[in-house]
């Protein structure tokens, strides 16, 4: 007996999508489209992709911010869970995959509510700050190159308003974070960000075992 998350196996996993998962034809799509990407694996997983829809519609989000989009499921589900006059800021630099996103956004109807800034996500957030939008984000997903995990936590808790959620994909980086042999730059970088988010007193936090490691931080 353990008190541990339950281990997902496919039997499982296929009875947990079967019993649970909301998906329009275009969101379907669009995950089928992708299986055949040559990094299919930066997909996420479409139950991961409504839980982000729920947070959306319980934080009553107006406004987002979308880290890191690969072929914008996850900012397409996000995007369906705004209001009609919401808007997202959508960061990312692969004007190929951009391309994918955008259309599939086209054909779901909410392409008006999302900005897409093709350019290191870095400079759009300083934009951001420098043009005034300091607190006014209610929500980021942090789902980019991770050398830059923490000046993205930083930057989306600047722009966030109090109350505000960040997301922080990946977290327990397919387990490498508890190998003790693996010191590489990117595990490095996110071991310390998964460290200073727990004794960080600016927020409240949570790390779920969802996906590939699921960083739930709220801002105080
Ligand atoms: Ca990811």
């Amino acid at each position: 007996m353990s008190n541990r998350s339950i281990e997902l196996d496919d039997r499982l996993y296929s009875y947990l999508l079967s019993a649970s998962l909301r998906e329009t034809a275009v969101q379907a799509d669009l995950r089928q489209v992708t299986r055949e990407h040559r990094q299919a694996r930066m997909q996420v997983s479409p139950e991961q992709g409504q839980f982000m829809a729920l947070l959306v519609q319980l934080l009553g989000a107006r406004k987002t911010l979308e880290i890191g989009v690969f072929t914008g499921y996850r900012a397409l589900a996000v995007a369906m869970a705004l209001p009609e006059d919401g808007r997202m800021v959508a960061c990312d630099v692969n004007e190929d995959d951009c391309a994918i996103a955008r259309s599939y956004w086209e054909k779901a109807n909410v392409a008006h509510k999302i900005d897409l800034r093709i350019a290191p996500a870095l400079d759009t957030l300083n934009e951001l700050i420098a043009t005034g939008e300091s607190g006014t984000f209610d929500f980021s997903f942090i789902d980019a190159d991770k050398s830059n995990y923490d000046n993205y936590y930083e930057k989306s808790l600047q722009l966030l308003r109090p109350g505000g959620l960040i997301a922080v994909d990946n977290t327990l980086w397919y387990g490498r974070v508890a190998d003790p042999d693996v010191q590489d730059k990117r595990t490095n970088r996110i071991r310390a960000l998964n460290e200073k988010v727990r004794d960080d007193e600016r927020v409240t936090m949570s790390l779920l075992p969802v996906g590939d490691g699921l960083l739930l931080v709220r801002k105080r």
